[in-house]
């Protein structure tokens, strides 16, 4: 077929999809990466043989278990509940899509306190869902005044929280979590409290997990599990929840290596809170150290922590770290965060390197 006859009008995507941005999280080639809240190492060498191991004995011509059953019980072991209780997916990511294709949608929808996690609203716009925003005070907290009247205004069918809170590093208090549930209660919302980074906290909401209750927990294996490479997320939450999130899905979307991956993983638990325990007393490390420095910390519960330069403009402090070979994430141009910078805790070396550039850089 000749161009000029394939030539016409381009089919147009949805008007709303139009006026949308991509996701972005720059990756540049340097030596010390401390941008995404990746873990520093890999995962233990015996789960990665014993993944392999399982891999050899996989049928690939037959689709995988469609319902995930194994890895389901395996995760809902992990925290006193059944498998009819947990949702698994492609990254929580896809856990967050599939809340809001069930629960949001075109006339529908959903309230995030700003700052956060970007992808709670991202994903509620790619579903067609419309983002209500309230506002944190300036200390990053979630007033509960501020909460009330956004939620009683808005109408949401989907509440986000996000506790520890990416990327303030804030944990919310167990009461503001229980006041904006009854909140969302009152007007028929569920509440989302994402919790990629729980593992690092001091408290979780999946203690308030009830049947009765319109609350959901997503995790993810990519941060405290040091498996972003396998995509692996899952909700905790009332059967209801689960029922629904299971209609919207794709059949057999979670494939065979990554339901043995997950699975797997589960077996190694006691290295995986070793290493949570390690990257806390290492956090604990450089915030005393950047407490020396000419920045403002915010106290984190989670496997980062924001800063912001006193005197000197953030994005030049992050592009000096670059020509330093390390890379944080630059939050300085985000709504509500002016000037402020995230560091990803990650090994005593690659700290240290951070630390000694930025050092070099304010003083
Ligand atoms: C990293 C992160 C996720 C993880 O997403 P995956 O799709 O599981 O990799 C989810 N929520 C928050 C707040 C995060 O920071």
């Amino acid at each position: 077929m000749s161009t000029e006859a394939a030539a016409g009008r381009r089919p147009a995507p949805r008007d709303d999809l139009v006026a949308m941005e991509g996701y972005h999280s720059p990756q540049v080639d340097v030596a010390v990466r401390l941008n995404t809240n990746e873990s520093p190492l890999g995962p233990p060498e015996a789960f990665v043989r014993e993944l392999g191991a399982a891999i050899a004995g996989i049928e690939w011509n037959r689709y995988p278990d469609r319902a995930a059953t194994g890895l389901r019980t395996a995760i809902g072991g992990l925290h006193g509940l059944g498998p009819e209780q947990i949702f698994a997916a492609n990254g929580s990511n896809e856990v967050l899509q599939s809340l809001c294709l069930a629960y949001g949608g075109p006339g529908r929808r959903v309230v995030t306190f700003e700052p956060t996690y970007a992808l709670h609203s991202h994903i509620a716009r790619v579903t067609s869902t419309e983002v209500v925003t309230g506002r944190r005070t300036d200390d990053f907290a979630i007033d509960l005044d501020e909460a009330r009247r956004t939620i009683e205004s808005a109408q949401p069918t989907i509440t986000f929280l996000c506790s520890p809170n990416n990327p303030t590093g804030m944990v919310e208090p167990e009461e503001v979590v229980r006041a904006v549930v009854d909140m969302a209660t009152a007007v028929g919302s569920l509440v989302v409290v994402d919790e990629a980074y729980g593992q690092f906290a001091p408290w979780s909401a999946l203690a308030l997990l009830d049947e009765e209750r319109p609350l959901v927990v997503t995790r993810t294996y990519s941060k405290t599990w040091a498996m972003a490479g396998a995509r692996l997320g899952y909700m905790a939450g009332p059967t209801w929840v689960v029922d629904q999130l299971d209609k919207v899905v794709l059949p057999y979307h979670l494939d065979a290596v990554t339901q043995l991956a997950g699975t797997i993983a589960v077996a190694h638990l006691a290295e995986m809170e070793a290493r949570v325990a390690t990257l806390v007393e290492e956090r604990g490390r450089v915030v005393a150290a950047l407490d020396d420095l000419p920045v403002t910390v915010w106290p984190s519960g989670a496997n980062f922590v924001l800063f912001r330069p006193d005197a000197l403009d953030g994005d030049h402090v992050w592009s000096q770290l670059i020509d330093r070979s390390v890379l944080i994430r630059n939050c300085a141009s985000w709504p509500g965060l002016d000037g402020c910078l995230r560091i990803t805790i990650g090994t005593r070396d690659e700290d240290d390197a951070f630390l000694a550039a930025l050092t070099e850089i304010l003083t």
